[in-house]
């Protein structure tokens, strides 16, 4: 089951789909004060031309600014994680949450009521949590509420439950699998054999290239399908059984737009510009999210005629380093390109003005082989004088972080003689 809405190999049935479904989109922007005060195009043609909404926009119309429905109708408000500026408000009916939660719910993979589905995003503000638990939810699944942000989750917790309940599923930031894997060691177990029951690792939120991808995949001897998405619109794009990213075109219109031009096309580099068609609460006409992607059209082996995404990652991510640009997913291919057995998992890097200076975690045993073979690989892929540091495994990551298991009290107003009575309303 995959609530495909047309057979996504039928691209003129698409194209007839989208047609229908922009113009309740655009009945919807006239209900919001944003959009009216802007006047709302009345057709394809006239969208073309509709300026860009940006998050600028959204932020000028916080709160509700952008809101088209009665307050009492609301379901959810959301505010965005504002990674790369100030938070910016989104909300959804009930009806947009089944929108949402069928997007979500397209898992190649498959989630099943036989699933334990471990949801390790966060649950306040952002949507990302509510996103995952809903659509487990809807597929008949177990939830295990797991919030990255919460001191209740310490990683020590996180490798107890994935063990003791036997997760299934999981839903998190591709790095933390990875610090996931370095508990589970700590704690004495093999991510890749003492956790059988995992069928899948869901991730999302931060970009991933695909020596990332491999390196997880094999560290715990599950496939990871990766999926993208923001706050202000839920899953725009998930993977397809031969590992691609498709936009999910057949419930928003997508666009690439390019800075430099100001123009935007449906497939090249550029920014990616959305105009979901379900949303009666806060309608988005050609919103910015500001995410450098490339997007094409191939004839992918899935099938699916969907346009494919990948994701670049955020501006701000971005550094120059004498005459390279690179991005932190450049480095980070070459961080995971190092072979398997060195185990680097944990690594940072900064453009300094002696050259990019990079740390990874690494065993003694491979410190120096991995120091020479990322140095010589940073100078064959741009050219780049790179200082490589290596610090021994705890560097990065603390071990205290990965194996304590910090007391969650609450407020406390009476204590014995002699007691810490610090922590009285400073609890957590
Ligand atoms: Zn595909």
């Amino acid at each position: 089951m995959n609530t495909l809405d047309v057979t996504w190999a039928d691209r003129a049935g698409l194209a007839r789909l989208q047609q229908d479904r922009l113009a309740t989109a655009l009945a919807a922007a006239k209900r919001s004060p944003f959009y009216a005060g802007r006047g709302v195009p009345g057709s394809r043609a006239e969208l073309a031309d509709y300026p860009l909404t940006t998050k600028a926009d959204l932020r000028a119309g916080y709160p509700f600014g952008l809101l088209a429905v009665d307050r009492a109708e609301l379901a959810t408000y959301h505010e965005s994680s504002g990674s790369s500026g100030v938070p910016t408000s989104s909300y959804y009916t009930p009806e947009d949450w089944r929108d949402l939660t069928e997007r979500y719910a397209r898992k190649h993979v498959g989630i099943r009521p036989d699933d334990m589905f471990l949801v390790r995003t966060p649950y306040a503000l952002m949507i990302t949590g509510h996103l995952a638990h809903a659509a487990a939810r809807y597929r008949g699944a177990t939830v295990v509420p797991a919030d990255n942000r919460s001191l209740a989750m310490p990683y020590a917790k996180v490798v107890r439950l994935l063990h003791d309940l036997e997760v299934t599923l999981t839903w998190s930031l591709a790095t933390d699998t990875l610090l996931w894997a370095a508990a589970a060691r700590l704690a004495g177990r093999a991510p890749d054999r003492d956790f059988p029951a995992l069928r899948a690792l869901f991730v999302g939120g931060d970009p991933l290239g695909p020596a990332k991808k491999k390196r997880i995949a094999e560290i715990w001897n599950a496939p990871v399908v990766e999926e993208y998405g923001a706050t202000e619109t839920g899953s725009l794009a998930g993977e397809c059984p031969s590992g691609r990213l498709h936009l999910w075109a057949d419930r928003a219109l997508f666009e690439v737009y390019d800075p430099d031009t100001g123009r935007c096309s449906p497939t090249g580099r550029g920014q990616l510009v959305v105009t979901p068609f379900q949303r009666e609460a806060m309608p988005l006409l050609r919103y910015n999210l500001e995410d450098s992607v490339e997007v094409s059209d191939p004839d992918c082996g899935c099938g699916w005629g969907l346009p494919v995404v990948r994701v670049l990652g955020r501006s701000a991510w971005t550094v120059r380093d004498g005459a390279a640009e690179l991005t932190q997913g450049d480095v980070e291919d070459l961080v995971f390109g190092l072979p398997a057995e060195y185990g680097v998992m944990f690594w940072r890097a900064r453009a300094e003005t002696d050259g990019l200076r990079i740390q990874i975690e690494v065993a003694a045993a491979h410190r120096a082989a991995a120091v020479r073979e990322l140095g010589d690989a940073v100078d064959r892929a741009y050219g780049l004088p790179a200082r490589i540091e290596s610090l021994p495994p705890g560097g990065l990551v603390p071990e205290r972080l990965l194996t304590t298991e910090p007391e969650v009290v609450k407020p406390r107003g009476l204590f014995h003689a002699g007691e810490d009575w610090n922590k009285a309303l400073e609890y957590y």
